[in-house]
């Protein structure tokens, strides 16, 4: 099941993907999708409610609003080389804070203290409950599913502030969704192609499957550490051919088996 949030008439709810989204508009078009509206919130049993809405008539948000993401830096060998970083020889996590957290369609806006502001590709995991030393096995029963972000990163404020807050955390940094794939399990997830366009021109190609950490890997290394709550999400880390973008550049995320999460670059007004 795909998992979307929308806000239609000033309301806020979720609701489940129905129709093909590779159909007649190309990739990463909504053209006709149809949400059927959940009762409830996905994170405990839920019911659809069968009120069926056009996709094109609605928002689309962000399909969770985490309490924190947990992103995990040079997961992928050869970007970390193309940045002429080592592999760290452990998974090497740090935060973006919930107000970097934009949906589809949303604005990425150029930071004022930037001049190379990069797209980052990540499979974005959603956690699905309240949990923490999660052990290996049971690392399935925590997982919700599956959604596009791109770990937008002020490179040059990256390399030179010892911590990523600012680099990585600015407001807008964190594009997510469209929405969440649950229909996807841990062996389909460590196999999957995640591409990086900008003004559709491939600049980013790669597999989940080249990260260093597995999934199960990074939430075993994190709960360790704390808590996991439901709706909070982790970023796997991003394939080769990071690069920089422009006020006016439109990037989309594209998944395989999930969907295309597209944004536009603004200056700031
Ligand atoms: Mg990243």
């Amino acid at each position: 099941m795909r998992i979307a949030r929308f806000s239609i008439d000033g309301n806020v709810a979720f609701g489940a993907v129905e129709g093909d989204p590779t159909g007649s508009g190309g990739p990463g078009s909504f053209d006709g999708l149809v949400l059927d509206i959940i009762k409830g919130v996905p994170f405990a049993d839920f019911e659809l409610s069968g009120t069926k809405v056009p996709l094109d008539k609605v928002r689309l948000l962000p399909p969770v609003l985490p309490n924190k993401v947990v992103a995990i830096g040079r997961n992928y060998a050869a970007h970390a080389a193309e940045l002429g970083n080592e592999v760290p020889a452990a998974p090497w996590a740090f935060f973006k804070p919930s107000t970097s957290v934009i949906g589809p369609g949303d604005n990425i806006v150029y930071p004022s203290f930037s001049r190379e502001v990069h797209h980052e590709a990540e499979l974005a995991v959603v956690i699905s409950r309240l949990c923490r030393e999660v052990p290996r096995e049971r690392v399935k029963d925590v997982i919700l599913g599956y959604t596009c972000a791109n770990d937008v990163t002020a490179r040059d404020t990256q390399q030179t502030e010892k911590q990523w807050a600012r680099a990585k955390g600015f407001d807008s940094s964190c594009p997510l969704g469209p929405w969440i794939e649950t229909g996807i399990d841990l062996a389909g997830a460590a196999d999957l192609a995640i591409t990086a366009t900008v003004n559709g021109e491939l600049r980013q190609a790669g597999r989940t499957g080249q990260m260093i950490n597995s999934i199960e890997d990074l939430i075993v290394n994190i709960t360790e550490a704390m808590t996991l709550l439901p709706g909070d999400v982790i970023l796997t880390g991003t394939p080769a051919g990071v690069g920089p973008l422009h006020p006016g550049d439109e990037v989309a995320v594209t998944i395989e088996g999930i969907g295309t999460l597209t944004n536009k670059v603004i200056s700031r007004g």
